[in-house]
């Protein structure tokens, strides 16, 4: 077991431990996620059968890197989601799906037709919107805010209603997973076998864990007692999901050995000490943790005039990088608080012919456009399913009155009902539709996704078509059988596959547990991060996420603002971040100076980098 001698001592005793409840405690890039895989092989190696161990991790992304990592020896690798909805599917039958082939996974778009067939059927006058808000709410056992004691009973009876409605069509939401296969654990025969399974129970980014998703573990390690999880309260950026320091906490309370790590691998000494100045100001560092790792660079931080300026800056410099042979594309991240600020880079970059790619952006469930194809690829296998029709199409009253209500009172299927239907003397839209579901009623791949284009989109954004066309480039070429096969998998994986060639575009939260050696950290400014300035709390964890982001660079780490802002497509004036100070520079005032000097001219500044360029660079390392 060489693998061991790589490990300090306490990294070797995690791994090795005998107790049973352990709590890996430590700082960024201390080699956590290292101890637990190779916990892992050496449980292994030491006779454990792999089906009597279980990995939670928080992306299906991680996951798919540690089991690389084990060099595919090992997979049972999970997130709750996928785990919980694996096992759903095992007890499909016995927990009152037995009627459908499969348990089928809805978006939110699709609940809130259902949401309005409901106040359809009670006859009541509340948004949709604000129903499937509470019902969010009330699934994560998180509070709603209600206006009267009426509106409270209301919201109540729909929720129940509405899970109901779900049940009866085999449907479940993200939020339902974990939940309903908690609560059903008991029931279900196999139920010793899943516990069997569970002897080993390890986790990484425990910090992350919310109460339903820590009430799962309690459950799954009630046999064995033995729960191996690692973390930071430092990292802990998933408030808004309900993760909550109480349950780190709480499992500290009960674990039998605690471990502090206090070495980083990863990122330069400089780097860490950045990041060590900002998240003393949360006042819980852990345990004082050092880096050996020597700078290569100093860390940058820019003052901007706009983010269209930001863009040019960091497309040019990860430009010059590249060309100087510095670094690989793929070793580069930008990373940003909220997605659409990665437009301006990707535009940049695409301008400087630098491959990316965009994380997050085929998050094919959060655009409307692919939520209204998937519904109609999932009607094909449901062809009496109109709900899943009314989403797709986009139906109108008018249409429905015209259609709908027919539907529901014959017993035809929609597809043939509208075939059969006279429709010249209704809207062209309906036409269209007419159009559309004969072609489906055909079906053939290829040309009913041209013939939607169409007749769906009008006239689809450049987006809406890329979107679109990766879609529909899954559909035809996955390798999974049936549509069912294939869109389960869009829904449940929360990204791709890492591009091996690109700079990675990346939000804070989805870089969490990732290492790039060279990190741009773009719009560090008041109402971007932090968000707001208005709850401490809310600071103390936008602090976090920054922290979470320098200390993704392992060498070099910029960061800048911006002063002007496209928001809401208002051009709005913003502060640099309240955490640029916090930060301690020394020597950084005539940089700035310098920067500002430079600033109304872009041309002159850009003169000035390219021609002198180690001359700045001079500058920033001679600290004046
Ligand atoms: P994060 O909190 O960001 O998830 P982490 O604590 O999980 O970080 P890892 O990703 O496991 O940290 O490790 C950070 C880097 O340090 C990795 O590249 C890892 O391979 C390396 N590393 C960890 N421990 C050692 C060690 N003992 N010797 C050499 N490299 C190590
Ligand atoms: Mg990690």
């Amino acid at each position: 077991m060489e693998y061991l001698n790589q490990l300090n001592k306490e990294q070797y005793k995690a791994v090795t431990t005998n107790s049973k409840r352990v709590l890996v405690a430590s700082s960024a890039g201390s080699g956590k996620t290292k101890v637990l895989t190779t916990r892992i092989k050496y449980l292994l190696d030491n006779g454990v059968s792999p089906n009597e161990i279980i990995a939670f991790t928080f992306t299906k992304r991680a996951a798919k890197e540690m089991i690389y990592r084990l060099n595919n020896k090992f997979n049972n690798i999970y997130t709750f989601h996928s785990y919980s909805y694996k096992m759903l599917l095992n007890a499909k039958d016995e927990l009152g799906f037995n009627k459908f082939d499969s348990i089928r996974i809805v978006t939110e778009e699709y609940e809130l037709y259902i949401l309005n067939e409901i106040i359809n059927d009670l006859n009541i006058k509340y948004s949709p919107k604000s129903l499937m808000q509470f019902i969010t709410k009330r699934k994560n056992n998180l509070e709603y805010k209600f206006k009267t004691t009426d509106e409270a009973r209301i919201y109540n009876q729909v929720y129940y209603k509405f899970q109901e409605y779900m049940m009866q069509r085999g449907e479940i939401d993200f939020d339902d997973m974990i939940s309903l296969f908690l609560n059903n654990i008991d029931n279900i025969s196999f139920k010793d076998s899943i516990l069997n399974q569970c002897k080993y129970i390890l986790v990484d980014e425990f910090q992350d864990t919310n109460q339903i998703q820590y009430e799962l573990l309690k459950k799954l390690s009630s046999k064995y007692n033995n729960l191996f999880c690692v973390g930071d309260i430092n990292q802990l950026i998933y408030s808004f999901r309900s993760s909550d320091v109480r349950i780190i906490n709480e499992f500290k309370d009960s674990a039998d050995e605690i471990i502090y790590l206090n070495q980083n691998y990863r990122c330069a000494s400089n780097i860490l000490e950045k990041a060590n100045n900002l998240i003393k100001h949360n006042h819980n560092l852990q345990s004082d943790i050092y880096s050996n790792i020597n700078p290569k660079f100093k860390v940058i931080y820019h003052e901007l005039p706009d983010t269209s300026y930001q863009a040019w800056e960091v497309a040019s410099t990860i430009k010059r990088f590249i060309e100087k042979g510095n670094y690989k594309p793929n070793e580069i991240a930008v990373l940003f608080r909220n997605n659409y600020q990665s437009t301006e880079i990707e535009y940049e970059l695409k301008r400087n012919n630098i491959p990316f790619i965009a994380y997050g952006k085929l998050k094919f469930f959060k655009i409307a456009s692919t939520r209204r194809m998937i519904a109609l690829y999932q009607f094909l296998d449901n062809p009496s399913d109109y709900i899943l029709l009314l989403q797709a199409l986009q139906i109108d009253d008018i249409f429905y009155d015209l259609i709908i209500k027919r539907i529901k009172s014959t017993n035809k299927s929609p597809l043939d009902i509208i075939i059969e239907m006279n429709i010249s003397d209704i809207s062209t839209k309906a036409q269209a539709i007419k159009e559309l579901l004969t072609i489906i009623s055909k079906y053939d791949r290829k040309q009913l996704f041209e013939s939607l284009l169409e007749i769906l989109f009008n006239n689809p954004t450049d987006k809406e078509l890329e979107y679109l066309r990766a879609l529909k480039d899954i559909m035809i070429n996955s390798q999974l059988k049936t549509n069912k096969e294939i869109l389960d998998n869009i829904l449940l994986s929360d990204d791709e596959d890492i591009n091996e060639m690109g700079v990675n575009l990346i939000t804070i939260h989805r870089a969490k547990g990732l290492e790039f050696k060279c990190v741009f950290i773009i719009s560090v400014n008041d109402k971007i991060i932090p968000q707001s300035l208005k709850n401490e709390d809310d600071i103390k964890e936008e602090r976090r996420l920054l922290y979470v982001a320098m200390t993704r660079a392992k060498e070099y780490l910029y960061l800048s603002s911006a002063e002007y802002h496209i928001i809401h497509g208002m051009r709005k004036r913003l502060n640099p971040s309240i955490f640029v100070n916090e930060l301690n520079w020394t020597g950084f005032c005539l940089f700035e100076c310098f920067t500002k000097l430079c600033i109304f001219d872009r041309i002159v500044l850009e003169v000035i980098k390219n021609d002198n360029w180690n001359y700045i660079q001079q500058i920033e390392i001679v600290e004046i």
